[in-house]
C-alpha cells in the first residue's frame, strides 16, 4: 500500500528520540541506598541490596534423583544381596559393604561405598537377591552436593528482584531474612480545574479523574509506597503548596498542565522548585514530558494529561527510572514480529504507539497475528482496556497493510513478570 502521497509530516525538529529521553532521565538519576532487613516470606518483588552468600552447599549430602537400588557399579555383574533400605528422610545405614544392596528411593541419603543408584525398572528381584540388568555408569543418578550452590558462594547478587524462583532459592538454603532495598516513595497527584473525584457528581464542563487511578494501578509493584496526593487546581498556589508537600518522596508524579495551554503557570513554579526541562518526545501519543530534578532532591516527572499518554510514558520513562532507583534493572525481552490484521494508517516523523491485541486464530492457518483494538485518540481508555500490547511502527513509517509484519509489545514484556 502507498502511503505516501499527501501525507502531514508529524517530525518536530525539537523533538528528541525516546532513547534520548531515557538516557537523559536515567543520567539524572541516584540510586537508593537505604536497606531493610524483613522475612524472605514479605520479601516477593524486593530488590536484594547486598549479595546473599550462600551458607551451605544444596544439596549438601549424596542424594539419589530415582527409586532404585544405591550399588558399587563395579559388583553389577553379580546377584547383589539386599540389605536394608534408604528412605527420603530416613536414611538407612550409612554404610554399603561389597556385592550388597539397599532399596533407595527419590531424595534419600546414598550410603557410603554406593557410587550409583540402579533405577528399580532396571533390575529383576529374586527373594532377597537383587540382579541389575543393565550395566550402569558410575554415578548414575547420585546428585552431587553442591551443585546447586556451593557453601561461602553468591546465591543471589545484589540487584536481583526477588521472585518466586528467588523465594525457592533462598528457602532451600534455610535462609529466612533477606536485606533489601527501602521502598521508593512515590507522591502521585492530577492537575486540572476540570478534575472532579470519582465519588462525587460532575458539573457542567468536568469529567472524572482517570490519571490518579491509572498511575498509582501501574505503580502498584512491592517495592514502591505510593502517596495520593489528590487533584490540584491550575493555580499557582495550589500547586506551590502540593510541591511543599513532596519533601519526603524520592519520586513525584503528575499528570496534565505541561501542555502548550498549560504550561505556563506550572513552569513557573517549576523553576522556583529545582532544575526542570519540559521535552517534546517525537512518539506518538505522549509528545510532552517534563522531567527534572526538585531542590529538596527528588525526582520529577510531569506525564501528559490525555490518560492513554500518561499510562503510556509511564511504562516507558517512569518505570525504568523506578528500576533504576530501587537499584535493579527491567529485564529486556524482546519485541514481537507478528502479521498484523486490518491496516494502519500513520504520519511519518514520530514513533507510534497503537493499542492492539494479540489473537491465535484457529482457522484453517492457525496462528498468532495482531489487531487493532479501535480509536486510538488519546483520551480512549476502552481501547487501552482491549489491548494486551502496543503495535510499535518507526519513525518514518507511513503505516502498515493487512499481512505486514509489525513490531508488537505485550504489555507483560514492560515489567518484570515474578517468574
Ligand atoms: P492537559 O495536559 O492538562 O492540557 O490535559 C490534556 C487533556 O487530558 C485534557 O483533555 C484534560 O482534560 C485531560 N486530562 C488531564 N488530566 C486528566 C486526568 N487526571 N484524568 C482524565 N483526563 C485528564
Ligand atoms: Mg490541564
Amino acid at each position: 500500500m502507498n502511503h505516501t502521497s499527501g501525507v502531514i509530516n508529524d517530525a518536530d525538529p525539537s523533538a528528541i528520540t525516546i532513547e534520548q529521553a531515557r538516557s537523559r532521565v536515567l543520567e539524572n538519576l541516584a540510586r537508593i541506598r537505604e536497606t531493610q532487613t524483613i522475612d524472605v516470606s514479605a520479601a516477593l518483588g524486593r530488590v536484594v541490596a547486598v549479595d546473599i552468600i550462600s551458607p551451605m552447599s544444596v544439596p549438601s549430602f549424596r542424594a539419589s534423583a530415582m527409586d532404585g537400588y544405591a550399588v558399587r557399579a563395579s559388583d553389577c555383574t553379580r546377584p547383589l544381596k539386599r540389605v536394608g533400605q534408604s528412605l527420603a528422610g530416613h536414611p538407612g545405614d550409612d554404610h554399603l559393604s561389597a556385592n550388597t544392596t539397599q532399596r533407595i528411593t527419590t531424595g534419600a541419603r546414598v550410603p557410603d561405598g554406593a557410587d550409583t543408584v540402579v533405577q528399580q525398572e532396571n533390575v529383576e528381584l529374586q527373594g532377597d537377591t537383587v540382579i541389575v540388568l543393565k550395566q550402569p555408569q558410575v554415578g548414575l543418578h547420585v546428585r552431587v552436593p553442591g551443585t546447586d550452590s556451593q557453601s561461602g558462594s553468591v546465591l543471589l547478587r545484589a540487584g536481583v528482584r526477588i521472585g518466586a524462583a528467588e523465594t525457592g532459592l533462598l528457602a532451600a538454603h534455610g535462609i529466612t531474612r533477606v536485606t533489601v532495598v527501602r521502598k521508593l516513595r512515590i507522591s502521585v497527584f492530577s492537575t486540572g480545574d476540570e478534575l472532579v473525584e470519582a465519588s462525587l457528581d460532575l458539573e457542567r464542563g468536568q469529567i472524572y479523574d482517570a490519571n490518579r487511578a491509572l498511575l498509582q494501578a501501574l505503580l502498584d509493584e512491592p517495592s514502591c509506597h505510593v502517596t495520593d496526593l489528590g487533584i490540584i487546581k491550575d493555580s499557582i498556589n495550589d500547586l506551590q503548596n502540593v510541591f511543599d508537600a513532596t519533601h519526603e518522596a524520592d519520586l513525584v508524579l503528575s499528570s496534565g498542565g505541561v501542555s502548550v495551554g498549560d504550561a505556563d503557570h506550572v513552569k513557573t513554579v517549576l523553576e522556583s522548585r529545582g532544575k526542570i526541562s519540559l521535552w517534546k518526545i517525537a512518539m506518538k501519543p505522549g509528545r510532552p514530558l517534563t522531567f527534572g530534578l526538585l531542590d529538596a532532591g527528588n525526582v520529577f516527572f510531569g506525564l501528559p494529561g490525555n490518560p492513554v499518554s500518561a499510562a503510556l510514558t509511564c511504562l516507558l520513562f517512569v518505570k525504568p527510572a523506578i528500576a533504576y532507583l530501587c537499584g535493579t534493572q527491567p529485564d529486556l525481552v524482546p519485541p514481537l514480529q507478528l502479521v498484523l490484521r486490518g491496516s494502519l494508517s500513520k504520519n511519518p516523523g514520530r514513533v507510534e504507539y497503537q493499542r492492539a491485541r494479540m489473537v491465535f486464530s484457529t482457522s484453517a492457518n492457525p496462528q498468532w497475528s495482531v489487531t487493532t483494538t479501535g480509536l486510538q485518540d488519546s483520551h480512549v481508555l476502552s481501547s487501552l482496556h482491549k489491548a494486551n500490547c502496543l503495535i510499535e511502527l518507526p519513525v518514518h513509517s507511513t503505516g502498515a497493510s493487512d499481512g505486514d509484519l509489525v513490531t508488537v509489545i505485550p504489555f507483560s514484556h514492560f515489567s518484570r513478570p515474578v517468574l
